[in-house]
């Protein structure tokens, strides 16, 4: 009989306990650990499910000893024996086999190792491209193994809860027309087409539509979908969205099927109750109370108006007219009380007045509430008078301190205090790591103004439905004008956008020349679309929660490259591969290509 066919396991390293005492198993796994105590050896045997001690003691053959001594971590071993119980002085409680041993009868060397680069450990501390060289070395560390599984069993419950409800999971085409989304597309040349590409796409947006045109009322797919955006930050060349679309709906439809499948996400995988409903906020109230249309809920701390306070306080006597100014110029003056803030130290406040200058404001004021309940330092002076209404109105107590950023443009105003407010939450470490909180923000702008290009596009994408009750001022005011458009917000992260769609032909060749593309372009990207919906499309929305980002979340982590088996790093690169990479010339001749130097 062949070595592996005899020593082939039969059982894992993660399932042997106290009730296997005396039975012989044999195991299969890598060498987690070896420790060598004067001639008896403890081998401790790792695979997916987990880790079994194994022992080779003073009674063993001396082959097996040498074998035994010659084993090194990573060594890819079988090993069979008896399962006996540890001493009791040897019982590991952590371990679910950490009762047990199995006495090492006889061990195979499946596989040897080389000099690793780094150990596998619970998670590996090298660093992210070496990682990433031997990505499959960092695969077996404890953490990777737990939050693959998590993927997987995710994708399982999605499919689960999606198909139960009557759902058809469809694949549409890896190869389009190269129909722009927002990103920049990854092309791929035709070999039978000379100079013609199809283009990978950003998502399967189009075709779900299509699906829908088609008569498939209840569309979802795990999806990959590939964008070429500028290497920064968490991006990857390449994601996975839940990509879901359904007929003859309205918006809370969509909302209600999401929340479900959350709900049963959560409750499957990590066995977490999430609320049957979740919140809602609308941009703008998103965007007044937290500065940002992914507040992270987490915390409270919300942005407050300071405006009542400005014409009544006394800044000209001072000279000081910024607040006075930016209110007279239409803008706004908001305020953020950070709790026991008045210890914060002039540099500190200057840190976070930096901060709020990234985010374009001109600068941040400050004032700090005494022991007393007056106000002192920074601006207080101007404001002495109003000092009881305005800590009551902020909530402001004794210890606090207001920071207040006044701009004649509102939304400066407040994406410059809801930055600081993010990052105050990050640093103070304000946000519960093991809650969930999720957000609706619904009503969003359908357009936003493109200053650099002159000329307004889709704040989500060009198929979103504009809100019926502005239909008759989509040409007069673009700015005004609110989408039937809901992103879902976890955590301060955006994980998932959708929108009800267009599906009358006349109203999206409006969009399409709102949004600046002529109509011989929209003709050539987006002809097929149009068409279709001259052929009795009907009302459809949608929605895609991002796969990476929501494990991720879920995991605890705060890279997607933690939940993604194969990542490439953060230059779009993959160093285990080398990809991408130069090809043959005979290859280049084949696509009809050619290499600018
Ligand atoms: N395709 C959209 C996106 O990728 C999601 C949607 O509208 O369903 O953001």
């Amino acid at each position: 009989m062949e070595m592996m066919e005899m020593m082939k396991r039969d059982r894992d390293c993660g399932s042997l306990t106290k009730a296997d005492i005396g039975v012989k198993a044999t195991l299969n796994g890598w060498v987690h650990r070896k420790r060598d105590h004067g001639g008896v050896f403890f081998i401790n045997l790792r695979d997916r499910y987990g880790v079994t001690q194994t022992v080779v003691d003073t009674a063993a053959t001396p082959e097996l000893a040498e074998t035994a001594a010659s084993l090194r971590n990573e060594y890819c071993v079988a090993v069979s024996g008896v399962v006996r119980a540890r001493p009791g002085a040897m019982v590991n409680p952590a371990m679910p086999t950490g009762e047990i041993e199995i006495v090492a009868e006889n061990i195979v060397i499946l596989n040897k190792c080389d000099v690793l680069p780094f150990q596998i450990d619970d998670e590996t501390n090298a660093n992210e491209d070496l990682r990433l060289t031997y990505r499959y070395l960092d695969l077996r560390s404890e953490g990777m193994q737990r939050r693959i599984r998590l993927r997987s069993e995710v994708s399982f419950a999605v499919r689960e809860w999606m198909t139960v409800r009557g759902f058809y999971e469809i694949e549409t085409p890896t190869f389009i027309k190269s129909t722009p989304e927002g990103a920049r597309d990854y092309l791929v040349p035709s070999r039978i087409h000379a100079g013609k590409f199809y283009a990978l796409p950003q998502s399967p947006q189009l075709y779900k539509q299509l699906l829908m045109a088609g008569g498939f009322d209840k569309y979802f797919q795990i999806a990959r979908c590939y964008r070429d955006e500028d290497a920064r930050g968490d991006r990857q060349p390449e994601f996975t969205q839940i990509d879901i679309e359904m007929s003859f709906v309205s918006r809370d439809d969509v909302l209600a099927m999401t929340e479900g499948l959350m709900g049963h996400v959560f409750k499957k995988t990590l066995d977490i109750d999430l609320p049957s409903q979740f919140r809602r906020l609308t941009w703008k109230e998103a965007m007044e109370s937290y500065g940002t249309d992914k507040p992270d809920l987490r915390f409270g701390m919300e942005l407050r108006d300071f405006s009542l306070f400005v014409e009544t306080s006394e800044q000209e006597s001072g000279g000081f007219t910024a607040f006075k100014d930016a209110l007279a110029a239409g803008g706004a003056v908001k305020a953020l009380v950070v709790k026991s803030g008045a210890a914060y130290s002039r540099k500190q406040i200057e840190e976070l007045e930096a901060h709020a200058k990234i985010y374009k404001a001109k600068g941040m004021a400050w004032m700090k509430v005494s022991a007393g309940g007056a106000l002192e330092g920074g601006v207080s002076k101007f404001f002495i008078a109003q000092h009881k209404e305005i800590t009551q109105e902020l909530g402001a107590e004794a210890g606090d301190l207001i920071l207040i950023v006044a701009d004649a443009n509102r939304r400066i105003a407040n994406t410059a205090l809801g930055a600081v407010r993010s990052k105050l939450g990050k640093d103070l470490k304000l946000a519960d790591p093991k809650q969930f909180a999720f957000v609706w923000i619904v009503d969003f702008p359908l357009f936003e103004w493109n200053d650099e290009e002159q000329h307004w596009e889709a704040a989500h994408h060009l198929f979103s439905y504009p809100q019926e009750r502005f239909h008759n001022m989509l040409e007069s005011d673009p700015g005004a004008v609110l989408g039937d458009l809901y992103d879902l917000v976890l955590n301060g992260y955006e994980l998932a956008s959708g929108s009800i769609r267009i599906h009358d032909p006349v109203l999206q060749k409006r969009i399409f020349k709102i949004a600046g593309i002529s109509e011989e372009d929209c003709e050539k990207k987006f002809g097929f679309l149009t068409t279709a919906f001259k052929y009795g499309a009907p009302p459809h929305g949608g929605i895609a929660p991002g796969l990476d980002r929501l494990v991720m979340l879920m995991a605890g982590e705060s890279s997607i490259k933690e939940v993604i088996a194969f990542p490439k790093n953060t230059f779009a690169a993959s160093p285990m591969d080398d990809c991408p990479s130069e090809v043959e010339q005979k290859q280049l001749d084949d696509l009809h290509l050619a290499v600018k130097n």
